[in-house]
């Protein structure tokens, strides 16, 4: 068993113990039966001496001992342990590269358990994945000498990701939020006009109608897939609504159906805002292929990335020219230095597009590895009713998985959240709803039970390709224990 609490590792120390009297052939029969790479040394009163691991041993023997040495006239007595009452972090931290299992020891050095790295190890929310051909890529770029935001990695990052969304035109952005904020301006929305979003969202969608003078409007989201809500948007809708920015959230496509035909009825844009769900469907066609212009982030910890970055799709070849022209300061294609508009520098550079062309090319391998962890995950968390997976059999919606998503009973889900942090798992709470926090509660004045209570009740838990399956067993009985 672990330092964690909680631990049903049932592993019996006395398989772990080798007498110091015992010979090295002896000691390598106990590290093959264990599997633990080590044995502890003990002497006649079953206190701990020393500890031998197969790296030491094979240094033994290269050193000129044999099988038969006895192992007390041989083993290293110097040896780092962790006593009873220190906390992980303590033990993680006396664990080196060459230590990754530390006896536990009471004042008289008696073996009372054993603490492993690897099954401590903390656990991160979301890791890029960049074992394709990101950095050969990279490394193109950086000596090609264009590292700024011209360069051939600009041009087919734009066009595979576009391509890849079943989509005409790709204007890649410097983020996610200088996305939406182009998107909205190339739109020619500004002061006067509604723009209706939801009240679970990361802030920057609001934030990018706030940039443009226009008047955001929140709606509630949905019960069952936790986006933005079509029967709240239609009774939001007044002469003044422009757009509709759909939040496809945690990886669950919106009700594109639902939305696109109110948008095309009341003869408003949707904007679909896709910074969580790269590749998910709804009705088998991919989202950012709804709207007239479609936004994407690539920030570190989404599905694809290029450390910062962001990306609007179109099939339109005038909104194409006019987004261009917004991002590259408002200057007139054909003319340098006369500038058309107030424009911006949006631009991505063609480090971040390298880095963005290896990441589609991998995007269908990504894709797949986190559903088959989701998976893994569901098939853990499912039998206990006190938690509520997000749903993944709405009709017309394939989710994809982005960060792993549950609800918990709200009484319990900060203490939960206590627990797994204090045990060395990364976890996020869901976004706090728009209309609950100071500077956006104007926009927020219809009712809001819905996103209040998934809000309150959700975490997000580590999505990784850290994780196996024995560690979602770990955080399962972390959350168990602290439920
Ligand atoms: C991440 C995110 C954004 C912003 O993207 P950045 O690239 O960080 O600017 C916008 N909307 C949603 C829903 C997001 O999750």
């Amino acid at each position: 068993m672990s330092k964690s609490k909680g631990s049903t590792r049932e592993m019996n120390l006395e398989l772990v113990k080798c007498n110091k009297n015992a010979k090295i052939i002896d000691a390598m029969r106990i590290i093959d039966a264990n599997a633990l790479r080590t044995a502890f040394i003990m002497d006649e009163n079953d206190r701990i001496t020393g500890v031998m691991t197969d790296g030491d041993i094979r240094r033994l023997l290269i050193d000129g001992n044999g099988l038969n040495s006895v192992i007390d006239t041989v083993v290293n007595k110097e040896f780092v342990y962790a006593k009873q009452d220190d906390s992980v972090e303590a033990m993680m931290s006396k664990c080196s590269n060459s230590i990754d299992i530390l006896p536990i020891v009471d004042d008289e050095m008696h073996l009372i358990d054993y603490f492993t790295f690897h099954d401590n190890k903390r656990l991160s929310l979301a890791i890029p994945q960049l074992n394709g051909n990101e950095y050969s890529y990279l490394m193109d770029a950086l000596l090609s000498t264009w590292i700024s935001s011209t360069g051939k990695y600009v041009d087919r990052f734009e066009y595979d990701f576009a391509d890849y969304c079943g989509m005409k035109y790709g204007v890649s952005t410097s983020s996610g939020t200088t996305a939406l904020h182009l998107a909205l301006v190339a739109l020619g929305i500004g002061e006067g006009d509604e723009v209706i979003v939801p009240d679970i969202t990361f802030a920057a969608t609001i934030n990018a109608v706030i940039y443009t003078g226009a008047t955001p409007v929140v709606v509630d989201v949905e019960r069952d897939g936790w986006c933005i809500d079509p029967i709240a948007i239609e009774a939001a809708i007044t002469p003044k609504t422009k757009a509709i920015i759909p939040v496809h959230l945690y990886g669950q496509p919106c009700d594109m159906g639902s939305i696109c035909q109110i948008a095309e009825e009341k003869h408003i844009y949707v904007i679909e805002d896709c910074a969580e769900a790269h590749g998910a469907k709804w009705n088998g066609k991919r989202v950012g292929s709804f709207g007239i212009i479609n936004c994407f982030s690539f920030f570190g910890n989404k599905i694809v990335t290029t450390g910062e970055g962001g990306m609007c799709l179109t099939n339109d070849e005038e909104l194409d020219r006019k987004m261009r022209m917004y991002r590259d300061h408002g200057m007139k294609k054909d003319r340098r230095y006369y500038h058309e508009v107030v424009g911006y520098n949006y631009r991505m550079t063609n480090m971040q597009a390298a880095i963005g062309v290896a990441q589609v090319e991998h995007l269908d391998k990504i894709l797949e590895w986190r559903t088959e962890l989701e998976r893994e995950y569901r098939d853990v968390l499912k039998s206990d009713s006190r938690i509520e997976l997000q749903n993944d059999k709405l009709p017309n919606r394939d989710k994809i998985t982005w960060l792993v998503s549950v609800l918990l009973d709200e009484n319990k889900r900060d203490s939960v959240m206590k627990a797994l942090k204090d045990n060395g798992v990364e976890v996020r709470p869901f976004f706090i709803p728009l209309s609950e926090m100071d500077i956006y509660r104007k926009y927020a004045t219809g009712d809001y039970p819905v996103s209040l209570e998934i809000s309150h009740r959700g975490i997000n838990l580590p999505t990784t390709y850290e994780i196996d399956r024995s560690k979602i067993e770990r955080i399962y009985r972390i959350i168990e224990s602290a439920l």
